[in-house]
């Protein structure tokens, strides 16, 4: 049997570290927004590059907090992409805003940034792109449309810990960066946890107040905020984590290798990063019209994969619009397969999962 994914070996390599954090932060009395809290935010900070770090309750709350910090509310269209993970448009709905869906690159998934510009009312706030998968999207094109158009840039990294772009991280072009530590993404914890970064020292301290209950004094609200404080367990394992990302997104791609040379002469499309970007594979991906029989087969021999979207967000009753279809995102939706990957995957593990594929087409 090989999962589409194993939480417990990395565990199992960190149980005594964590043990020994994890009674040291019982035995302290301080549990909310302390000490750990603080050196994670600095050390993600400086770790990725950005000025400023706020560890939230989660990554949805990062997006809805960096909204509403961002000054987008009713009335106000936000453009992102339909091949996401609902969240993304969770938090442009929670400030009454509207999710205005553009189609996808089908080789990065990530928007397509040659169709942004025909999204653009005099109603857009701000595009908010996703780093899917572990790969950033077109950043370049993305801030230079943002730039021209006066734009805010907020950017989705829920699967992108530590992807770059010619050296620059995945979180830092825009005015905010939103990260989560669910269980299952790059740098996770064990249960919830988000950070937004910043480079803005004005829209950082908004985000302090907004995340606990709109004060900045205790006691005095100054604003309408929320209760959405990281934790100091889950920033204690965090930190911990946090010095072996290195090598779990190398592994990653070890892993993802490794399955490119496999699969390399099967009718199947890989996974690609374009030059100068490094992939941290969240997920890795193919996309093949035989996307059905393949998962079954793999089922059928024990080999867990998802699809992920199976129901793009321009097609969920919630969000669904007068928009034109956007047929490359239905397309993938409908081909799209996400195989086995976590850094510990063993290469006997990977090939077996390819033959099985290979299987297919024999
Ligand atoms: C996981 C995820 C989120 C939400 O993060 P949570 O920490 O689960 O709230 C948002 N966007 C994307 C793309 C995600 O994958």
């Amino acid at each position: 049997m090989i999962p589409l994914i194993d939480l417990k070996e990395q565990y199992a390599a960190l149980r005594e570290e964590i043990g020994v954090r994890i009674s040291e932060v019982l035995a302290s009395g301080h549990y909310v927004l302390g000490p750990n809290v603080e050196n994670l935010e600095k050390e993600v900070a400086t770790f990725l590059d950005a000025k400023h770090a706020v560890g939230v309750a989660s990554g949805t709350d990062a997006l809805h907090l960096a909204i509403a910090a961002a000054g987008i509310g009713a009335g106000d269209e936000v453009i992102t992409t339909p091949f996401t993970f609902a969240a993304t448009a969770e938090a442009i709905s929670y400030v009454q805003a509207t999710a205005v869906f553009v189609d996808i690159d089908p080789v990065s998934f990530n928007i397509d940034p040659g169709r942004i510009e025909s999204a653009i009312t005099p109603r857009t706030k701000a595009i908010l792109p996703v780093h899917l998968f572990g790969l950033s999207a077109d950043m370049e094109a993305i801030e230079s449309i943002a730039r021209a158009h006066g734009l805010l840039v907020i950017e989705d990294c829920a699967q992108s810990f530590g992807a770059r772009v010619s050296g620059t991280a995945a979180g830092t072009f825009g005015l905010a960066g939103c990260l989560s530590f669910y269980p299952s993404k790059n740098l996770s914890c064990y249960g919830d946890g988000g950070m937004i970064l910043t480079d803005s020292d004005e829209f950082s301290k908004n985000l302090r107040v907004l995340r606990n209950h709109g004060s900045s004094r205790p006691y005095h609200h100054d604003k309408l905020g929320f209760n959405s404080r990281l934790d100091e367990l889950q920033a204690a394992i965090l930190r911990i984590k946090l010095e072996n990302i290195e090598s779990y997104n190398e592994n990653r791609r070890r892993v993802a290798r490794r399955y490119t040379q496999l699969l390399d002469d099967l009718p199947i499309v890989t996974p690609h990063a374009r030059s100068g970007m490094s992939h941290v594979y969240c997920q890795y991906t193919i996309r093949t019209p035989l996307r059905d029989q393949i998962r079954v087969r793999l089922s059928e021999t024990d080999i867990g994969t998802a699809i992920y979207y199976p129901v793009p967000l321009h097609r969920q009753q919630l969000w669904r619009q007068d928009t034109p279809s956007l047929p490359v995102c239905d397309q993938v939706s409908e081909e799209c397969l996400s195989l086995p990957m976590f850094p510990e995957l063993q290469d006997e593990q990977i090939e077996h999962v390819v033959d099985t594929i290979r299987s297919v087409f024999a």
